[in-house]
C-alpha cells in the first residue's frame, strides 16, 4: 500500500505527514486514556507513516506532554525522524504570553517531553492575550529561543481567523513560520479556505486541526464540554446516522474532506487508540467518496445557529 503522503510546511523545509497526531486526548481531554493505549497509539501512528505529533502544556495540565514524551522515547527511533510541536502561553491556570513566562515554558516542556529541542513552538490561542504583546514581546522572545537551538520554528494558534492576519501583517517576513487553525476546515465549517492564498503568499505553513470538529463529526458524538449549540450537536448526530445508514462512517468522510486541500500541510486529528490511528490513516489512503461528502456538506451548512458554525465563541478583537 502507498505511504502516507508527506507535504511541505511553508518555507520551513519540514515535510509533515498529511495526517498529524493530535495528542490532546493523551491528556485525557476526551475521557481517560491508559498509558498502554497512549503508547500503542503513538507507536502505531509512527509505524503507519505519521511523523508529526502536536501537544501543549495546557492539555491535561501537562499530562499530554509527559505521556507523549515517554511514548516517543519508548519508540527508540532517531530524533530527526519525527516532528514535535508544542505550545506556550496557555496553561491550566490561565494565559501568560510574557517573554519571561514563555521562555521558562519552553524549558519546562523540553523537560516533560524529554527532548533537546522542539521543531515548532506555537503561541497557544493568542486571541485570549494581547495581540500587540504577541507581536512585540512574545515572538521576539521565541526568536531568541530559536537562536539558542531550543526550537526550530515559530507558530501561532487560535480560533478566530482574523488573529493570523493581524499578527502576520505586523511581524517581519519569515518571523512566524506556521499557523495552526482549528475547526475551520471541516465538513461543517471550511472558512479557512479563504485565508489560504494569503498564507501561501507569505510562505507561512498551514496546519489545520480538529477535522472531526472536536468530536462533533463522530458516531459517538462530542464530549460534554463541547461548546456547540444543541441544534448543531443534533444535526451532526443526524448526519452521522445518515452516513451509517448509507454504509459510510462520518469520521472517515470528515477526514477525507479536510485532507483534500493540499495547501494544508497536515490535518491534525486527536487520537487515543490504535483503532482510531488505523482508521484515520486508512481514510487518507483510500479514494475519497466525493459525492457523499458534498451532500453532507450541504446538509450541515444549511444549519443556522446564532453562533459561528462550530458553535464556538466568535472573536471579539
Ligand atoms: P478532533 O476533531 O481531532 O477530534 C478528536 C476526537 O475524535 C477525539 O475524541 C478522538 O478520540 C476522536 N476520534 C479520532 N479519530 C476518530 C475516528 N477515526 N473515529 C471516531 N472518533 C475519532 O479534535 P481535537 O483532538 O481537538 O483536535 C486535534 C488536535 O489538534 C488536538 O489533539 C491538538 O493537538 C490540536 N488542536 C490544537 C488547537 C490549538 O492549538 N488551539 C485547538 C484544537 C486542536
Amino acid at each position: 500500500m502507498a505511504n502516507l503522503e508527506l507535504r511541505s510546511l511553508g518555507n520551513t523545509g519540514l515535510k509533515l505527514s498529511s495526517v498529524g497526531f493530535g495528542a490532546s486526548p493523551l491528556g485525557n481531554v476526551f475521557g481517560p486514556v491508559s498509558e498502554d493505549d497512549a503508547f500503542a497509539s503513538v507507536r502505531d501512528a509512527f509505524r503507519l507513516g505519521i511523523n508529526f505529533f502536536d501537544t501543549s502544556p495546557y492539555y491535561g495540565g501537562t499530562v499530554s506532554e509527559k505521556v507523549l514524551g515517554k511514548a516517543l522515547k519508548a519508540m527508540g527511533v532517531p530524533r530527526n525522524e519525527y516532528i514535535v510541536s508544542t505550545k506556550c502561553g496557555r496553561y491550566v491556570d490561565g494565559f501568560d504570553f510574557s517573554a519571561d513566562r514563555v521562555t521558562r515554558s519552553v524549558d519546562e516542556s523540553l523537560d516533560r517531553l524529554q527532548l533537546d529541542y522542539v521543531d515548532i513552538l506555537q503561541c497557544h490561542d493568542i486571541e485570549f492575550g494581547s495581540l500587540d504583546q504577541i507581536v512585540n514581546e512574545t515572538i521576539p522572545a521565541l526568536q531568541k529561543l530559536k537562536e539558542a537551538g531550543k526550537i526550530r520554528f515559530i507558530g501561532i494558534t487560535g480560533l478566530p481567523l482574523g488573529v493570523f492576519t493581524y499578527v502576520l501583517d505586523r511581524v517581519p517576513p519569515g518571523t512566524v513560520d506556521v499557523i495552526l487553525s482549528y475547526c475551520h476546515y471541516s465538513i461543517n465549517d471550511s472558512t479557512l479556505e479563504d485565508l489560504l492564498p494569503y498564507l501561501k503568499s507569505k510562505g507561512v505553513g498551514v496546519i489545520s486541526a480538529s477535522p472531526l470538529s472536536m468530536g462533533l463529526l463522530t458516531e459517538r458524538g462530542p464530549p460534554e464540554w463541547h461548546p456547540a449549540s444543541p441544534e448543531l450537536k443534533a444535526a451532526c448526530q443526524a448526519a452521522a446516522a445518515y452516513c451509517k445508514e448509507n454504509g459510510k462512517n462520518i469520521s472517515k468522510l470528515a477526514m477525507q474532506y479536510s485532507l483534500s486541500n493540499k495547501d494544508i500541510s497536515s490535518v491534525l486529528v486527536g487520537m487515543n487508540s490504535v483503532k482510531q490511528v488505523e482508521e484515520n490513516v486508512a481514510a487518507a489512503k483510500d479514494s475519497p467518496c466525493l459525492g457523499k461528502m458534498r451532500k453532507l456538506c450541504q446538509r450541515l451548512k444549511r444549519i443556522k445557529t446564532g453562533e459561528n458554525q462550530n458553535g464556538l465563541p466568535v472573536q471579539q478583537n
